[in-house]
């Protein structure tokens, strides 16, 4: 299925490991402001780096501008595991969003699906919505085993969930081959994928679930791509990497978000 009528988009910035405490704090601030002179019907999330959390979430709380997102969380509720962070952490500072299974976290973290799946249970257990992404790699596309490598990632991160909980997730498609790379999916490659994906979800959950799902797509999305691939039917906003750490190019994003949706 393909939604057909307009529904508001999602646009999230994934800062990564990037900027000084000042930088972040200028650029939350800045897009703060600037978001303020809009009367925005999409949702945007800020995703810094976790000690760079609080300074979003206070800013998310004072403009209501964006929700505050983390990058990442343990697998473990609680106890000996020196440097993680677990989701009830995330929801006790006001976080409201969590990304799960980003390329990196697979390749230099060497994160599993069994393990993203104890993650994602995490969140869902503490009310914080995970934005699970899922993506091959160039070689993969190549040899045309894309739609099976994304199913299965989703199948075992994700689909063991009830209707219930996975209505408060999100799906990133993230094609590898586009992270970073400056190379973006082409609309009807993005398109191709995410219709792919809410048939995947309808399958499992069903008609209405299956629309009412976020499926954001993210690689090198930037205010210059930004209007054609988020005019594709099935593609409800970005998860945006380099192009988040400036404030013009992720207002642009999301005014590019906020225009589609009138389209769709
Ligand atoms: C990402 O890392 O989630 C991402 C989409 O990065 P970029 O926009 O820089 O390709």
């Amino acid at each position: 299925m393909s939604k057909n009528t307009a529904k508001s988009k999602l646009v999230i910035g994934n800062w990564k490991m990037n900027l000084s405490f000042d930088e972040a704090e200028e650029l939350a601030t800045s897009i703060q402001e600037t978001l303020a002179d809009f009367n925005l019907q999409t949702e945007v999330a800020i995703c810094p780096p976790f000690p760079y959390l609080e300074l979003v979430t206070d800013l998310a709380d004072e403009g209501e501008a964006y929700s505050a997102g983390a990058q990442n969380c343990s697998q473990f509720n609680n106890g000996a595991y020196t440097g993680e962070v677990s989701a009830k952490m995330l929801a006790d500072m006001g976080v409201d969003f969590c990304i799960v299974g980003h390329s990196e976290r697979r390749k230099y973290f060497k994160e599993s699906n069994e393990v993203l799946a104890e993650k994602i249970d995490r969140l869902t257990e503490n009310q914080v919505i995970p934005v699970v992404c899922c993506g091959e790699t160039l070689e993969e596309r190549k040899s045309g085993k894309h739609f099976e490598v994304v199913e299965k990632q989703l199948t075992e991160t994700l689909f063991h969930l009830s209707k219930n909980e996975f209505e408060h997730t999100v799906i990133a498609y993230e094609p590898i081959w586009a992270i970073g790379t400056g190379e973006t999916a082409t609309p009807e490659q993005a398109e191709e994928m995410h219709k792919f994906i809410r048939s995947l979800v309808e399958k499992k959950y069903g008609t209405e679930i299956a629309y009412n799902t976020y499926i954001l797509y993210g690689g090198s999305c930037n205010p210059k791509n930004a209007v054609e691939l988020f005019s594709q039917p099935d593609v409800d906003g970005g998860l945006i990497g380099g192009a988040s750490l400036k404030c013009g190019d992720f207002v642009d994003i999301i005014e590019a978000a906020e225009t589609t949706t009138s389209e769709n």
